[in-house]
């Protein structure tokens, strides 16, 4: 069996939310046969929403396409480490693997602060990979933030 990454799609996501002034975050889902069923990029500004994460707008997209709740054999690519409530949703959908690209030292909730997957209260922990297409993931955001900053 090949690897397919679907890391790039994910990236191309976070460059279009970049460019919508959202913090350049992209996600997308594969279902068991290898389709793309889901992807998204962060939309919190646009929807005057706090939890319109990448990845919670791309569980929720699958979960309608596919008419349930739980994305049983699924695997989730987002550019960054998931926050604990992305985290929390991504074990609540039942997915399978979770690929992840830059660490998120201040904000994440896999291998540092609730570090939910490895909590006594998870009931699901996907398998987890990290570091794919870190380095693109991490420019994207470094770009951005230091734009806001001067300005831009
Ligand atoms: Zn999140």
């Amino acid at each position: 069996m090949t690897f397919t990454s679907f890391m790039d799609i994910a990236l191309e996501e976070a460059k279009a939310a970049a460019a919508r002034g959202e913090v350049p975050v992209g996600a997308v889902i594969v279902d068991t046969s290898g389709q793309v069923v889901a992807q998204a990029g962060n939309r919190t500004r646009e929807l005057h929403d706090p939890t319109a994460h990448a990845e919670i707008l791309a569980i929720r997209s699958a979960c309608v396409a596919a008419g349930t709740d739980r994305l049983v054999g699924h695997d989730l690519y987002v550019t960054l480490e998931p926050c604990p409530m992305c985290a929390a949703a991504i074990s609540n959908a039942r997915i399978a693997r979770l690929y992840f690209g830059a660490d998120d030292p201040k904000s994440g909730g896999v291998g540092v602060g609730a570090k939910v997957f490895s909590h006594a209260q998870c009931h699901h922990a996907p398998e987890i990979y990290d570091g794919i297409g870190a380095q693109a993931s991490a420019t994207l955001l470094r770009t951005f933030f230091q734009a806001k900053r001067e300005g831009r």
